[in-house]
Protein backbone atom coordinates (compact mmCIF):
# COMPACT_ATOMS: atom_id res chain seq x y z
CA UNK A 1 0.00 0.00 0.00
CA UNK A 2 1.47 3.47 -1.07
CA UNK A 3 0.76 6.49 1.16
CA UNK A 4 -0.84 9.62 0.38
CA UNK A 5 -1.35 11.44 3.04
CA UNK A 6 1.49 13.52 5.05
CA UNK A 7 0.03 12.63 8.11
CA UNK A 8 1.00 9.03 7.23
CA UNK A 9 5.00 9.49 5.81
CA UNK A 10 4.97 12.14 9.22
CA UNK A 11 5.43 8.93 10.99
CA UNK A 12 8.43 7.67 9.80
CA UNK A 13 10.12 10.94 10.08
CA UNK A 14 12.20 11.95 13.14
CA UNK A 15 9.37 14.67 14.38
CA UNK A 16 12.01 17.20 15.83
CA UNK A 17 11.20 19.84 13.59
CA UNK A 18 15.13 20.48 13.68
CA UNK A 19 14.26 22.97 10.58
CA UNK A 20 17.49 20.69 8.72
CA UNK A 21 15.26 20.07 5.68
CA UNK A 22 14.57 23.57 5.47
CA UNK A 23 11.04 23.33 6.24
CA UNK A 24 9.77 24.61 10.02
CA UNK A 25 8.15 21.58 11.01
CA UNK A 26 8.41 18.11 10.02
CA UNK A 27 4.20 17.85 9.33
CA UNK A 28 5.71 20.73 6.57
CA UNK A 29 8.40 18.59 4.83
CA UNK A 30 5.70 15.32 5.29
CA UNK A 31 3.48 17.51 2.84
CA UNK A 32 6.55 18.17 0.41
CA UNK A 33 7.50 14.35 0.03
CA UNK A 34 3.64 13.71 -0.92
CA UNK A 35 3.36 16.47 -3.58
CA UNK A 36 6.95 15.50 -4.37
CA UNK A 37 8.43 18.72 -4.20
CA UNK A 38 10.19 17.56 -1.63
CA UNK A 39 12.59 14.22 -1.27
CA UNK A 40 13.55 11.83 2.03
CA UNK A 41 17.21 13.08 1.51
CA UNK A 42 16.57 16.41 2.01
CA UNK A 43 15.85 15.52 5.59
CA UNK A 44 19.67 14.72 6.71
CA UNK A 45 18.88 13.25 10.37
CA UNK A 46 16.67 10.57 8.43
CA UNK A 47 19.97 9.75 6.24
CA UNK A 48 22.79 10.29 8.51
CA UNK A 49 20.80 8.48 11.62
CA UNK A 50 21.28 4.70 11.90
CA UNK A 51 18.43 4.37 14.19
CA UNK A 52 16.11 6.31 11.10
CA UNK A 53 17.46 3.45 8.74
CA UNK A 54 14.91 1.21 8.65
CA UNK A 55 12.37 3.87 8.74
CA UNK A 56 13.96 5.76 6.17
CA UNK A 57 13.93 1.92 3.73
CA UNK A 58 10.22 2.05 4.40
CA UNK A 59 9.22 5.31 3.69
CA UNK A 60 10.99 4.90 0.51
CA UNK A 61 9.09 2.11 -0.64
CA UNK A 62 5.68 3.63 0.38
CA UNK A 63 6.28 6.63 -1.11
CA UNK A 64 7.64 5.19 -4.69
CA UNK A 65 5.30 5.59 -7.40
CA UNK A 66 3.33 2.56 -8.85
CA UNK A 67 5.48 3.18 -12.30
CA UNK A 68 8.79 3.17 -12.23
CA UNK A 69 10.50 6.66 -13.22
CA UNK A 70 13.50 6.06 -15.65
CA UNK A 71 16.39 8.84 -15.92
CA UNK A 72 17.82 9.18 -19.24
CA UNK A 73 21.25 11.13 -19.96
CA UNK A 74 22.68 13.14 -17.37
CA UNK A 75 22.75 17.17 -16.05
CA UNK A 76 20.06 19.54 -16.52
CA UNK A 77 18.64 18.18 -19.08
CA UNK A 78 18.58 15.02 -18.03
CA UNK A 79 14.83 13.38 -18.92
CA UNK A 80 12.70 11.25 -16.54
CA UNK A 81 9.90 9.18 -17.75
CA UNK A 82 7.16 7.41 -15.75
CA UNK A 83 6.90 7.78 -12.13
CA UNK A 84 3.09 8.14 -12.20
CA UNK A 85 0.24 6.85 -9.79
CA UNK A 86 -2.92 7.25 -11.25
CA UNK A 87 -4.64 6.54 -14.48
CA UNK A 88 -6.61 9.62 -14.79
CA UNK A 89 -4.84 12.95 -13.97
CA UNK A 90 -8.18 14.37 -12.19
CA UNK A 91 -7.08 11.75 -9.53
CA UNK A 92 -3.80 13.40 -8.66
CA UNK A 93 -1.77 14.58 -11.95
CA UNK A 94 0.62 13.06 -14.26
CA UNK A 95 4.50 13.48 -13.61
CA UNK A 96 7.16 13.60 -16.11
CA UNK A 97 6.03 15.03 -19.15
CA UNK A 98 6.11 12.72 -22.57
CA UNK A 99 9.48 13.00 -23.62
CA UNK A 100 9.86 14.08 -27.19
CA UNK A 101 13.10 12.58 -29.34
CA UNK A 102 13.56 13.27 -32.27
CA UNK A 103 15.71 11.19 -34.64
CA UNK A 104 18.50 11.44 -36.97
CA UNK A 105 20.12 8.61 -38.82
CA UNK A 106 24.00 7.05 -38.88
CA UNK A 107 23.66 6.89 -43.01
CA UNK A 108 23.29 11.12 -43.06
CA UNK A 109 26.15 13.17 -43.79
CA UNK A 110 28.08 14.81 -41.01
CA UNK A 111 26.96 18.77 -41.70
CA UNK A 112 23.07 17.04 -41.62
CA UNK A 113 23.39 15.42 -38.62
CA UNK A 114 24.72 18.63 -36.77
CA UNK A 115 22.29 20.60 -38.43
CA UNK A 116 19.73 18.48 -37.80
CA UNK A 117 20.84 18.23 -34.03
CA UNK A 118 21.55 21.88 -33.55
CA UNK A 119 17.90 22.37 -34.48
CA UNK A 120 16.31 19.83 -32.00
CA UNK A 121 18.56 21.46 -29.42
CA UNK A 122 17.42 25.01 -30.21
CA UNK A 123 14.06 24.62 -30.43
CA UNK A 124 12.08 26.97 -27.79
CA UNK A 125 8.49 27.61 -28.13
CA UNK A 126 7.42 30.33 -25.73
CA UNK A 127 3.78 29.73 -24.02
CA UNK A 128 2.46 31.17 -21.12
CA UNK A 129 5.49 32.50 -19.41
CA UNK A 130 7.80 29.49 -20.31
CA UNK A 131 9.37 27.82 -23.03
CA UNK A 132 8.56 24.58 -24.69
CA UNK A 133 11.45 22.29 -25.57
CA UNK A 134 12.27 19.32 -27.32
CA UNK A 135 13.96 16.59 -24.97
CA UNK A 136 16.46 14.48 -27.07
CA UNK A 137 17.78 13.11 -30.11
CA UNK A 138 17.45 9.43 -31.16
CA UNK A 139 20.03 7.87 -32.82
CA UNK A 140 19.30 5.16 -35.62
CA UNK A 141 21.77 2.85 -36.70
CA UNK A 142 20.70 2.63 -40.13
CA UNK A 143 23.97 1.09 -41.88
CA UNK A 144 23.86 -1.36 -39.11
CA UNK A 145 27.43 -0.46 -39.35
CA UNK A 146 29.12 -0.34 -35.81
CA UNK A 147 31.81 2.01 -36.73
CA UNK A 148 29.82 4.08 -38.76
CA UNK A 149 27.55 4.23 -35.71
CA UNK A 150 30.06 5.06 -33.55
CA UNK A 151 30.91 7.78 -35.42
CA UNK A 152 27.46 9.06 -35.82
CA UNK A 153 27.28 9.13 -31.85
CA UNK A 154 30.17 11.11 -31.34
CA UNK A 155 28.98 13.55 -33.58
CA UNK A 156 25.52 13.90 -31.72
CA UNK A 157 27.29 13.77 -28.27
CA UNK A 158 29.47 16.85 -29.35
CA UNK A 159 26.94 18.73 -30.56
CA UNK A 160 24.40 18.58 -27.52
CA UNK A 161 23.63 18.14 -24.36
CA UNK A 162 20.30 16.88 -24.52
CA UNK A 163 19.71 12.66 -23.70
CA UNK A 164 20.46 10.36 -26.09
CA UNK A 165 18.48 7.30 -27.49
CA UNK A 166 21.11 4.31 -29.04
CA UNK A 167 18.56 2.88 -31.97
CA UNK A 168 19.81 -0.99 -33.05
CA UNK A 169 18.73 -4.26 -32.41
CA UNK A 170 21.96 -5.43 -33.34
CA UNK A 171 24.08 -6.17 -30.05
CA UNK A 172 27.51 -4.97 -31.77
CA UNK A 173 26.38 -1.84 -32.75
CA UNK A 174 24.90 -1.03 -29.92
CA UNK A 175 28.15 -1.85 -28.17
CA UNK A 176 29.97 0.35 -30.50
CA UNK A 177 27.67 3.44 -29.49
CA UNK A 178 28.39 2.93 -25.93
CA UNK A 179 31.40 2.91 -25.78
CA UNK A 180 31.39 6.84 -27.17
CA UNK A 181 28.80 7.18 -25.47
CA UNK A 182 30.25 6.61 -21.98
CA UNK A 183 28.92 8.46 -19.11
CA UNK A 184 25.78 10.07 -20.92
CA UNK A 185 23.65 7.38 -19.63
CA UNK A 186 21.68 7.08 -22.95
CA UNK A 187 18.81 5.00 -23.35
CA UNK A 188 18.93 1.86 -25.23
CA UNK A 189 16.69 0.50 -28.22
CA UNK A 190 16.40 -2.09 -28.12
CA UNK A 191 16.26 -5.85 -26.47
CA UNK A 192 13.86 -8.07 -28.23
CA UNK A 193 13.08 -11.82 -28.27
CA UNK A 194 16.24 -12.48 -30.27
CA UNK A 195 19.10 -10.24 -29.08
CA UNK A 196 17.60 -9.80 -25.67
CA UNK A 197 20.47 -11.74 -23.98
CA UNK A 198 23.31 -9.50 -25.50
CA UNK A 199 21.45 -6.31 -25.04
CA UNK A 200 20.33 -7.31 -21.24
CA UNK A 201 24.41 -7.46 -20.56
CA UNK A 202 25.71 -4.63 -22.52
CA UNK A 203 22.74 -2.76 -19.90
CA UNK A 204 24.02 -4.12 -17.10
CA UNK A 205 28.01 -3.94 -18.22
CA UNK A 206 27.37 -0.01 -18.71
CA UNK A 207 24.51 0.50 -16.40
CA UNK A 208 22.31 1.92 -18.93
CA UNK A 209 18.47 1.87 -18.78
CA UNK A 210 16.70 -0.23 -21.79
CA UNK A 211 14.12 -0.50 -23.88
CA UNK A 212 12.58 -4.21 -24.09
CA UNK A 213 10.40 -4.37 -27.27
CA UNK A 214 7.88 -6.76 -27.96
CA UNK A 215 4.94 -5.96 -30.95
CA UNK A 216 2.01 -6.49 -29.63
CA UNK A 217 2.51 -9.38 -27.63
CA UNK A 218 2.29 -8.71 -24.15
CA UNK A 219 3.07 -11.66 -23.14
CA UNK A 220 6.26 -11.32 -24.59
CA UNK A 221 6.80 -8.32 -23.22
CA UNK A 222 6.24 -9.21 -19.78
CA UNK A 223 8.71 -12.17 -19.96
CA UNK A 224 11.19 -9.72 -21.53
CA UNK A 225 10.85 -7.15 -18.45
CA UNK A 226 10.25 -9.90 -15.91
CA UNK A 227 14.02 -11.67 -17.27
CA UNK A 228 15.87 -8.32 -17.16
CA UNK A 229 13.86 -7.40 -13.68
CA UNK A 230 15.72 -10.91 -12.53
CA UNK A 231 18.84 -10.13 -13.64
CA UNK A 232 19.12 -7.02 -11.65
CA UNK A 233 18.52 -4.39 -14.83
CA UNK A 234 16.26 -1.80 -12.69
CA UNK A 235 15.66 0.93 -15.41
CA UNK A 236 13.28 -0.86 -18.03
CA UNK A 237 11.59 0.93 -20.77
CA UNK A 238 8.34 -0.90 -22.74
CA UNK A 239 7.74 -0.74 -26.29
CA UNK A 240 4.67 -2.71 -27.11
CA UNK A 241 5.11 -1.34 -30.88
CA UNK A 242 2.97 1.16 -32.23
CA UNK A 243 1.04 0.15 -35.38
CA UNK A 244 0.11 4.16 -37.56
CA UNK A 245 -3.11 2.99 -38.64
CA UNK A 246 -6.40 0.42 -38.97
CA UNK A 247 -6.75 -2.39 -36.84
CA UNK A 248 -2.96 -2.95 -35.51
CA UNK A 249 -3.08 1.06 -34.23
CA UNK A 250 -6.41 0.07 -32.42
CA UNK A 251 -4.25 -3.09 -30.94
CA UNK A 252 -1.50 -0.42 -29.82
CA UNK A 253 -3.88 1.62 -28.03
CA UNK A 254 -5.12 -1.14 -26.19
CA UNK A 255 -2.17 -2.75 -25.33
CA UNK A 256 -1.13 1.33 -23.89
CA UNK A 257 -4.24 0.76 -21.72
CA UNK A 258 -3.61 -2.56 -20.31
CA UNK A 259 0.26 -1.87 -19.52
CA UNK A 260 -0.55 1.24 -17.29
CA UNK A 261 -3.67 -0.58 -15.87
CA UNK A 262 -1.64 -3.32 -15.10
CA UNK A 263 0.93 -1.24 -13.80
CA UNK A 264 -1.36 1.31 -11.80
CA UNK A 265 -3.04 -1.58 -10.22
CA UNK A 266 -0.18 -3.17 -8.80
CA UNK A 267 1.51 -5.47 -11.02
CA UNK A 268 5.26 -4.56 -10.53
CA UNK A 269 6.38 -6.70 -13.40
CA UNK A 270 4.99 -4.52 -16.51
CA UNK A 271 5.04 -1.31 -13.91
CA UNK A 272 7.06 0.65 -16.32
CA UNK A 273 7.25 4.04 -18.69
CA UNK A 274 6.04 2.78 -22.13
CA UNK A 275 7.67 4.43 -25.28
CA UNK A 276 5.11 5.05 -28.31
CA UNK A 277 6.75 5.78 -31.74
CA UNK A 278 4.96 8.63 -33.96
CA UNK A 279 7.45 8.18 -36.36
CA UNK A 280 5.80 5.11 -37.86
CA UNK A 281 3.64 7.62 -39.74
CA UNK A 282 6.25 7.79 -42.24
CA UNK A 283 6.28 4.10 -43.17
CA UNK A 284 2.42 4.15 -43.45
CA UNK A 285 2.07 4.60 -47.31
CA UNK A 286 1.43 8.30 -46.70
CA UNK A 287 3.04 9.65 -50.29
CA UNK A 288 2.79 13.21 -49.07
CA UNK A 289 5.72 14.19 -46.36
CA UNK A 290 2.48 17.08 -45.45
CA UNK A 291 0.35 13.99 -44.64
CA UNK A 292 2.49 11.88 -42.59
CA UNK A 293 3.54 14.90 -40.68
CA UNK A 294 0.08 15.65 -39.79
CA UNK A 295 -0.57 11.79 -38.74
CA UNK A 296 2.43 11.74 -36.94
CA UNK A 297 1.06 14.59 -34.94
CA UNK A 298 -2.03 12.46 -34.44
CA UNK A 299 -0.36 9.35 -33.03
CA UNK A 300 1.79 11.39 -31.20
CA UNK A 301 -1.25 13.37 -29.54
CA UNK A 302 -2.71 9.95 -29.02
CA UNK A 303 -0.03 8.79 -27.22
CA UNK A 304 0.47 11.86 -25.13
CA UNK A 305 -3.14 11.53 -23.32
CA UNK A 306 -2.89 7.71 -23.12
CA UNK A 307 0.33 7.21 -21.74
CA UNK A 308 3.31 7.62 -23.68
CA UNK A 309 5.85 8.43 -21.51
CA UNK A 310 8.48 9.00 -24.36
CA UNK A 311 8.29 9.07 -27.72
CA UNK A 312 10.08 8.85 -31.10
CA UNK A 313 9.62 11.38 -33.88
CA UNK A 314 10.67 12.39 -37.08
CA UNK A 315 8.80 15.63 -38.22
CA UNK A 316 10.38 19.00 -37.06
CA UNK A 317 7.65 21.08 -39.49
CA UNK A 318 6.74 23.75 -37.13
CA UNK A 319 3.18 22.48 -37.75
CA UNK A 320 3.79 19.38 -36.50
CA UNK A 321 5.66 19.87 -32.92
CA UNK A 322 4.01 22.92 -32.36
CA UNK A 323 1.05 20.85 -31.11
CA UNK A 324 2.92 18.06 -29.82
CA UNK A 325 4.79 20.34 -27.29
CA UNK A 326 1.63 22.29 -26.52
CA UNK A 327 0.06 19.26 -25.57
CA UNK A 328 1.68 17.32 -23.85
CA UNK A 329 2.36 20.64 -21.75
CA UNK A 330 -1.52 21.09 -21.18
CA UNK A 331 -1.88 17.23 -20.04
CA UNK A 332 0.82 17.63 -17.22
CA UNK A 333 0.07 20.77 -16.05
CA UNK A 334 -0.49 20.29 -12.67
CA UNK A 335 -4.83 20.11 -12.09
CA UNK A 336 -4.61 21.29 -8.66
CA UNK A 337 -2.95 24.68 -8.87
CA UNK A 338 -3.43 26.39 -12.45
CA UNK A 339 -0.23 28.25 -13.80
CA UNK A 340 -0.39 31.59 -12.19
CA UNK A 341 2.11 34.55 -13.14
CA UNK A 342 3.76 37.01 -10.14
CA UNK A 343 0.90 39.22 -8.83
CA UNK A 344 2.64 42.26 -9.28
CA UNK A 345 2.41 45.80 -11.86
CA UNK A 346 4.12 44.97 -14.93
CA UNK A 347 5.03 47.40 -17.96
CA UNK A 348 4.14 46.69 -21.49
CA UNK A 349 6.10 48.23 -23.68
CA UNK A 350 7.43 51.97 -22.44
CA UNK A 351 4.77 53.57 -20.26
CA UNK A 352 4.66 56.91 -18.91
CA UNK A 353 2.36 58.66 -16.63
CA UNK A 354 -0.13 59.67 -18.97
CA UNK A 355 -0.67 55.77 -20.13
CA UNK A 356 -3.39 53.62 -19.55
CA UNK A 357 -3.56 51.20 -16.71
CA UNK A 358 -5.35 48.23 -16.60
CA UNK A 359 -5.77 44.65 -14.65
CA UNK A 360 -6.43 41.14 -15.61
CA UNK A 361 -6.05 38.19 -13.60
CA UNK A 362 -2.40 36.58 -12.34
CA UNK A 363 -4.11 32.99 -14.18
CA UNK A 364 -0.90 32.68 -16.88
CA UNK A 365 -3.37 32.01 -19.88
CA UNK A 366 -5.28 35.30 -19.15
CA UNK A 367 -2.25 37.52 -18.16
CA UNK A 368 0.13 36.65 -21.39
CA UNK A 369 -2.88 36.73 -23.35
CA UNK A 370 -3.83 40.44 -22.64
CA UNK A 371 -0.15 40.98 -22.84
CA UNK A 372 0.30 39.65 -25.96
CA UNK A 373 -2.93 41.52 -27.52
CA UNK A 374 -1.66 45.04 -25.90
CA UNK A 375 2.70 44.68 -26.39
CA UNK A 376 1.68 43.12 -30.57
CA UNK A 377 -0.76 46.36 -30.58
CA UNK A 378 2.12 48.63 -29.54
CA UNK A 379 -0.03 50.12 -26.25
CA UNK A 380 2.33 51.18 -23.76
CA UNK A 381 0.61 50.31 -20.38
CA UNK A 382 0.60 49.41 -17.08
CA UNK A 383 -1.11 45.94 -16.03
CA UNK A 384 -1.74 45.00 -12.90
CA UNK A 385 -2.17 40.89 -12.18
CA UNK A 386 -4.43 40.33 -9.73
CA UNK A 387 -4.40 37.63 -7.31
CA UNK A 388 -7.12 35.61 -7.94
CA UNK A 389 -5.37 32.30 -7.18
CA UNK A 390 -4.84 31.59 -11.61
CA UNK A 391 -8.44 32.29 -11.93
CA UNK A 392 -9.20 33.48 -15.07
CA UNK A 393 -11.38 36.67 -15.46
CA UNK A 394 -14.78 35.75 -15.40
CA UNK A 395 -15.03 32.66 -13.28
CA UNK A 396 -12.92 34.84 -10.87
CA UNK A 397 -15.64 37.59 -10.74
CA UNK A 398 -18.56 34.96 -10.04
CA UNK A 399 -17.05 33.23 -7.64
CA UNK A 400 -15.66 36.16 -5.77
CA UNK A 401 -11.38 35.68 -6.30
CA UNK A 402 -11.87 38.74 -7.85
CA UNK A 403 -13.45 41.51 -6.12
CA UNK A 404 -12.49 45.33 -5.81
CA UNK A 405 -11.20 44.49 -2.37
CA UNK A 406 -8.74 42.30 -4.24
CA UNK A 407 -7.82 45.18 -6.86
CA UNK A 408 -7.09 47.48 -4.14
CA UNK A 409 -5.08 45.00 -2.24
CA UNK A 410 -3.16 44.28 -5.73
CA UNK A 411 -2.90 48.28 -6.24
CA UNK A 412 -1.62 48.60 -2.39
CA UNK A 413 1.02 45.46 -2.82
CA UNK A 414 2.38 46.51 -5.97
CA UNK A 415 3.14 50.42 -4.61
CA UNK A 416 1.85 51.68 -7.79
CA UNK A 417 -0.06 54.91 -6.85
CA UNK A 418 -2.73 55.76 -9.05
CA UNK A 419 -2.98 59.54 -7.99
CA UNK A 420 0.88 60.07 -8.06
CA UNK A 421 2.42 57.29 -10.85
CA UNK A 422 -0.19 58.56 -13.36
CA UNK A 423 -2.14 61.46 -14.32
CA UNK A 424 -5.33 60.55 -15.20
CA UNK A 425 -6.48 58.68 -12.35
CA UNK A 426 -8.29 56.06 -13.83
CA UNK A 427 -8.09 52.23 -14.36
CA UNK A 428 -9.35 49.78 -17.18
CA UNK A 429 -10.91 47.18 -16.07
CA UNK A 430 -12.06 44.03 -18.29
CA UNK A 431 -14.98 43.66 -19.64
CA UNK A 432 -15.93 40.19 -18.10
CA UNK A 433 -15.49 42.20 -14.60
CA UNK A 434 -18.12 45.37 -15.42
CA UNK A 435 -19.85 44.41 -12.75
CA UNK A 436 -16.99 45.77 -10.33
CA UNK A 437 -17.54 48.73 -11.87
CA UNK A 438 -19.00 50.68 -8.86
CA UNK A 439 -17.65 48.77 -6.33
CA UNK A 440 -14.04 49.61 -7.42
CA UNK A 441 -14.92 53.77 -8.07
CA UNK A 442 -15.93 53.55 -4.57
CA UNK A 443 -12.78 51.85 -3.01
CA UNK A 444 -10.44 53.15 -4.98
CA UNK A 445 -11.75 56.53 -5.38
CA UNK A 446 -10.61 56.49 -9.17
CA UNK A 447 -12.51 56.74 -12.03
CA UNK A 448 -13.39 53.42 -14.06
CA UNK A 449 -13.61 52.68 -17.95
CA UNK A 450 -14.92 49.49 -18.42
CA UNK A 451 -12.79 48.02 -21.04
CA UNK A 452 -14.01 44.97 -23.93
CA UNK A 453 -15.10 41.30 -23.01
CA UNK A 454 -11.97 40.43 -25.12
CA UNK A 455 -8.79 41.47 -25.33
CA UNK A 456 -8.46 41.33 -28.88
CA UNK A 457 -10.18 43.86 -28.65
CA UNK A 458 -8.48 46.09 -26.96
CA UNK A 459 -6.39 47.97 -29.79
CA UNK A 460 -9.88 49.05 -31.13
CA UNK A 461 -11.29 49.94 -27.60
CA UNK A 462 -8.16 52.19 -27.40
CA UNK A 463 -8.58 54.10 -30.35
CA UNK A 464 -12.12 55.13 -29.47
CA UNK A 465 -11.78 55.48 -25.73
CA UNK A 466 -8.28 56.28 -24.73
CA UNK A 467 -6.95 59.14 -23.38
CA UNK A 468 -10.31 59.35 -21.05
CA UNK A 469 -12.68 62.70 -21.73
CA UNK A 470 -11.99 65.20 -18.97
FE1 LIG B 1 11.89 17.09 10.54
FE2 LIG B 1 13.92 16.09 9.13
FE3 LIG B 1 12.98 18.49 8.53
FE4 LIG B 1 14.33 18.13 10.79
S1 LIG B 1 15.13 17.91 8.73
S2 LIG B 1 12.38 19.29 10.50
S3 LIG B 1 13.71 16.08 11.35
S4 LIG B 1 11.87 16.55 8.41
Amino acid sequence: MKINSPLEAYKYLPQTNCGECGQPTCMAFASTLIDRSGKTTDCPPLIKEKKFAKKLAELDRLLAPEIRQVTIGVGERAANIGGDDVLYRHKLTFFNKTKMFFDVADNMDEAAIVERVKKISDYKKFYIGRNLLLDGVAIRAASNDPAKFATAVKKVIENTELPVILCSFNPAVLKAGLEVAKGKNPLLYAANKDNWKEVGELALEYNVPVVVSAFNDLDGLKTLAKTFAEAGIKDIVLDPGTYPTGKGLKDTFTNFLKIRRAGIMGDTEIAYPIMAMPLTAWMAGIADPVSASYWETVLSSIFTIRYGDIMLLHSMEPYATMPEVHLAETIYTDPRSPVAVDSKMYKVGNPTADSPVLFTTNFALTYYTVESDLASNGIDCWLLAVNTDGIGVEAAAAGGQLTADKVKDAFEKSGFDLKSDVTHNSVVIPGLAARLQGDIEDKLNVKVMVGPMDSGRLPGWMEKNWPPKK
